[in-house]
């Protein structure tokens, strides 16, 4: 069929094809499209997990038990589920089991850049580098007979291009013939890693990446493309493209399994020409490897180590390395848009807890999720945002330094039971003494509006059971757990008033649905009365998008307000009304 797909679709496809039967992973961009496409096959059993190690976890288990199966996560998931992974190198699969990672060059939605190709030579693993939509399908087909064939976890590496760009594809959607799923194996030697068998495992390890090294110098996804000029570019992912779009004549070593580095290949190619640069975004792992390998290249030198790639920065440094003359074309000409500075969403039940914990001055530790859009002003009220479960484990250390900063943690639902439980129990069982809000609006919403635990639906939309906070957080052992509406902002501000001046820990629920998920929810708009408005400025402190001022006076945006009622409550005239009292 003839279809215009993403590169996250693409990867969904192209393990529907492998004949993969179980997925799973945690939501975060730029990856979460790919299990959201894999719902829409009947044969794959799919379902979003509390975090990336149980979803990695989970695939491998499938896999163990005989059925193809696949994880996916972003970049900085892979750090959570890395434990597993340094293992699972070592028991090996039995039926194919991929690794799918997105990367995030530039930071689009991440706290940081890292480079997944260094987590698979760290793990030393196999890792697929597709440049495109068409080639993230076929890879990912690829990666499943490799894993197979070679008893080894592939990583399919995506980037934010290749899982968001979309293209047209030819492709047949039947699944490839021939794939029969595997019998569950009971080998302790293999799947016990104690150290007799452990130690067993890292020499089959060892005999595993010799065979892949010779692999990564045959397979044709590692290709010389001959050019006219003489002169050469060796690459991979997206880089390839730009390239490719500038200098379509050079001479390229295109790299699609990178790790093990195609050494051999690459000696091949730099024989008779008589410069050769490195074209790749983020860590200069290609030009590494080529460097320990006796090949003298540049790359680094005229390419950024950070960001995302683009016509013009690729351009750039081709002209840095003499490659091509710099035209004064730009290829991204962004024409003077207004700023527009990240806000949370008009309604956003968020807002209230940040306005009350400013109005507090209290030390607040963040987390990821829609919430760290409290750091920003006029809210300003989030102090950190580190990573996954930071802020209970961060304000925890913040409230055993006694500094005179009375210490509040912020997190989400979904993040809470991701990786914040764990250190709200250390909190408990060591007598920490300070204040967890629990921002629950039952859905992973940064991301997309996916499912987790507490929504009550899964990945299908099919009702499923749901997890309690409060029934959770008390069964640790804390007792001063308080559920509040946000929406219900006197009370909200009393009760989170009272705990953060209790010496001892409590948790505080505050609960209200994302005023986007399941569906937006709207209420009837608020207007300002404008003869009550006396020019205090204190509904702009709330940050509502849907706010205006003009000529000394406040005013709403009628189509953005969701009539949340928060900068009613906080008007000191009640010059903030709802409806239409002014027609
Ligand atoms: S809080 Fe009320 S009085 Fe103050 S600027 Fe806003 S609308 Fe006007
Ligand atoms: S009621 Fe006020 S705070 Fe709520 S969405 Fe409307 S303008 Fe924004």
């Amino acid at each position: 069929m003839r279809k215009i797909i993403s590169g996250n679709e693409a990867l969904a496809i192209g393990a529907y094809r492998a004949s993969a039967s179980f997925a799973s992973g945690y939501p975060g961009t730029p990856s979460s499209e790919i299990l959201e496409h894999t719902k829409t096959f009947e044969d794959i059993k799919v379902q979003w997990a509390s975090n990336e190690k149980s979803a990695f976890e989970q695939a491998l288990g499938a896999s163990i038990a005989g059925r193809r199966s696949f994880v996916t996560m972003k970049h900085v998931g892979l750090n959570v589920a890395a434990d597993s992974l340094m293992s699972a190198s070592y028991t090996g699969v039995n039926a194919g089991f991929v690794v799918v990672v997105a990367d995030d060059p530039g930071m689009h939605s991440s706290q940081n850049e890292q480079d997944t190709r260094l987590f698979a030579k760290f793990a030393q693993v196999p890792i697929l580098e597709p440049s495109d939509a068409k080639e993230a399908m076929g890879f990912m087909q690829y990666a499943f007979a490799l894993s197979e064939e070679y008893d080894t976890p592939v990583i399919v590496r995506s980037t934010t291009r290749v899982s968001h760009t979309q293209e047209m594809a030819y492709f047949d959607m039947h699944k490839l013939g021939g794939y029969e799923n595997k019998l569950l194996v009971k080998d302790i030697s293999k799947y016990v890693l104690v150290p007799k068998n452990a130690i067993a495992r890292h020499k089959k390890l060892l005999e595993r990446n010799a065979k892949l090294q010779k692999l990564s110098n045959e397979t044709p996804i590692n290709r010389i493309e001959q050019g006219t000029l003489n002169i050469g570019i060796i690459t991979s992912g997206v880089s390839y493209l730009y390239a490719k779009e500038l200098l379509p004549n050079a001479n390229y070593l295109k790299i699609g399994l990178s790790w093990p580095f195609p050494i051999e290949i690459a000696r091949e190619f730099v024989k008779n020409l008589d410069k050769v640069i490195v074209i790749e975004e983020l860590e200069p792992y290609i030009e590494e490897q080529l460097k320990a390998g006796g090949i003298y290249v540049e790359g680094k030198k005229f390419f950024p180590q950070d960001g995302e790639f683009n016509l013009d920065i690729v351009e750039e440094g081709l002209a840095k390395a003499s490659f091509l003359e710099k035209t004064p074309k730009k290829y991204f000409e962004v024409p003077d848009l207004p700023a527009r500075p990240p806000v949370l969403c008009p309604g956003c039940p968020h807002r209230p807890v940040f306005d009350i914990l400013h109005s507090l001055r209290v030390y607040v530790t963040g987390d990821i999720g829609c919430y760290t859009l409290g750091a920003a002003a006029p809210l300003s009220s989030i102090h950190t945002t580190v990573c996954m479960g930071a802020s209970i484990s961060m304000g925890y250390g913040l409230a055993k330094a006694s500094l005179n900063h009375k210490v509040v943690s912020v997190i989400g639902d979904s993040t809470f039971l991701h990786t914040g439980l764990q250190p709200l129990i250390d909190a408990y069982v060591n007598n920490v003494a300070y204040t967890v809000i629990i921002l629950d609006n039952s859905i992973t919403a940064m991301t997309g509006g996916q499912p987790d635990a507490t929504s009550g639906f899964n990945i299908k939309n099919e009702p499923t059971h749901k997890v309690d906070l409060e029934n959770l957080v008390r069964s640790i052992g804390i007792e001063r757990v308080f559920k509040v509406d946000q929406y219900d902002y006197q009370t909200t501000k009393e009760i989170i008033e009272q705990e953060v001046n209790t010496k001892e820990l409590s948790v505080i629920i505050a609960t209200r649905p994302c005023v986007l998920a399941p569906k937006k929810i709207k209420e009837i708009p608020y207007l300002v009365i404008a003869d009550k408005c006396i020019d205090c400025k204190r509904c702009l402190r709330v940050g509502c998008p849907a706010i205006g001022y003009k000529d000394n006076k406040a005013y709403i945006i009628e189509d953005s307000c969701t009539g949340c009622a928060l900068c009613a409550k906080v008007c000191p005239t009640n010059a903030i009304v709802k409806g239409d009292v002014n027609e």
